[in-house]
């Protein structure tokens, strides 16, 4: 499998190289050059069997290049065994027709987890295979960053910088980012927000000096490796609702579009999916777009579901492509567009984006109202995202197709709002209720490149 930038003029790498590089040299996203299909029987032989080995059949066909049989085994097999749920990602039913897919049982209480925690490993036997090491830098609006040092730490071959918003995140993020002692993982509070931590990443991987001189590995959601990994969950849960005999709907609450991509990855390979529903709260580019009104860029409002407040979603750019029958040179010229504030979506793209995706907004204060209204009518106590998604989602319910929502977080990675909307402290799982009394170790700095640049220079330890 080869593996293509959105914009078009890069050259074609494979799995490893694509993984180990993240974002394209000219600044597009890598996508397979052709989405393997699986089948009808294929699809059903799927059903009883545990999460690990679904795993391997769904990203096996975009790995085969660069990891043999039994070290992909083995790969998902250490991944994975750090989850609380045998069933990694269990569904619970919360009303008639409607279905939590609980993605928060890895080791930071995030679905970040699932791609991370699979990056980790994939870095790791690929690296050493190599003999190289790698700098790894990436953005975080709080889940990512917790993730990544949480899958990176200790591990010799990669040094890990993660940029968050100073003030921006929640105190259990924050705090799942800056406990870890291990001397090779690194959080920076950046004075700015999160676009532009994400700005600033990008710009390092636009210096193709400094990119070179530290072996710049990305792990942010345009890295394909982790939509790969978040395709599996697709698979598992429609399978458990009947697929492939029967459609199934999915409501995705939506930053950066990795996850919903993921859905749309899953339903080009042939799972019956009927609606992917884009859910955002009260940082709504993406509903604003998908509603027909262009891609334009406003102020990022700070939200109590932070983990989605972001204007310009990354992963879009790999949705545009496909709109655009899979060209680069229309999506390189949006992307231009972009720097100067935004796009409009031509009619044709238009019309493909919405035979796929659908969209709704949620506010704060109906974000509030779910999380309560939630407890009480299933005794469900969601996080904030999650909620985003399931009033989102109640709004499509069709009366003959299950709808999964996708439950990004566990309430208590955010219990300041989980405890305004229900008034109920939602505890930490055991394993981590001494948090908050780890010690933290962080460095405030700049919104400045060079600043930038020359801390992770003077702090790689190798
Ligand atoms: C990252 C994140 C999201 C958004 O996911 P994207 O893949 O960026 O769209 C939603 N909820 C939570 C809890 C997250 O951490």
């Amino acid at each position: 499998m080869k593996y293509i930038s959105t914009r078009g003029q890069a050259p074609e790498l494979t799995f490893e190289e694509a993984m180990l590089t993240g974002l394209a040299r000219d600044g597009g996203l890598y996508v397979p050059s052709e989405i393997p299909k699986m089948g009808h029987d294929e699809i059903a032989a799927l059903s009883g069997l545990p999460y690990e080995d679904v795993a391997f059949r769904v990203m096996w066909p975009y790995v085969s290049d660069s990891f043999s049989e039994d070290e992909f085994k083995q790969i998902i097999a250490r991944a994975y065994a750090g989850f609380e749920h045998a069933a990694r990602a269990p569904l619970k039913q919360l009303s008639a027709n409607h279905y939590l897919l609980e993605l928060f049982h890895g080791p930071t209480l995030a679905f970040k987890d699932f791609a991370m925690q699979l990056i980790g490993q994939l870095f790791q036997v690929a690296l050493k295979r190599r003999n190289e090491s790698v700098t790894i830098v990436g953005a975080t609006s709080g889940d990512t960053g917790s993730a990544a040092i949480e899958a990176f730490r200790g591990l010799d071959a990669v040094n890990v910088f993660v940029l968050y918003p100073h003030g921006r995140v929640s105190e259990v993020q924050r705090r799942q980012m800056t406990t870890p002692q291990d001397n090779n993982v690194h959080a920076l509070a950046v004075d700015g927000d999160f676009d532009d931590c994400q700005a600033r990443v990008k710009d390092m991987f636009n210096d193709f000096d400094f990119r070179d001189e530290v072996k710049l590995a990305g792990v942010n959601s345009i890295n394909f490796a982790r939509v790969l990994a978040q395709v599996v969950y697709y698979f598992t849960s429609a399978v458990s609702l009947g697929a492939p005999h029967r459609k199934v709907s999915f409501t995705v609450p939506t930053g950066n579009f990795g996850d919903i991509f993921a859905g749309f990855i899953a339903k080009k390979m042939g799972l019956p999916i009927d609606e992917l529903v884009v859910a955002t709260n009260q940082n709504d580019i993406l509903h604003r777009c998908l509603s027909g009104q262009g891609y334009f860029k406003g102020e990022t409002k700070p939200s109590i579901s932070p983990s989605m407040d972001i204007q310009v979603s990354s992963n879009f750019e790999r949705a545009l492509f496909y709109a655009y029958g899979q060209e680069g040179a229309p999506v390189a010229a949006l992307m231009e567009e972009l720097k100067e504030g935004g796009f409009n979506v031509s009619q044709g793209a238009m019309q493909a984006l919405s035979e796929t995706y659908i969209s709704g907004r949620c506010s704060e204060d109906e974000t509030l109202a779910t999380i309560k209204s939630e407890l009480s009518t299933s005794g469900e106590l969601l996080c904030p995202h999650g909620a985003v998604g399931v009033k989102v989602a109640n709004e499509h319910i069709k009366p003959d197709v299950p709808m999964v929502t996708l439950a990004t977080a566990h309430p208590a990675k955010f219990p300041a709002a989980v405890e305004k909307a229900a008034d109920v402290h939602p505890p930490l799982p055991p394993r981590m209720s001494d948090l908050y009394d780890r010690p933290e170790r962080v460095t405030r700095i700049d919104n400045d490149l060079a600043v930038l640049e020359d801390h992770i220079r003077k702090t790689r330890a190798n």
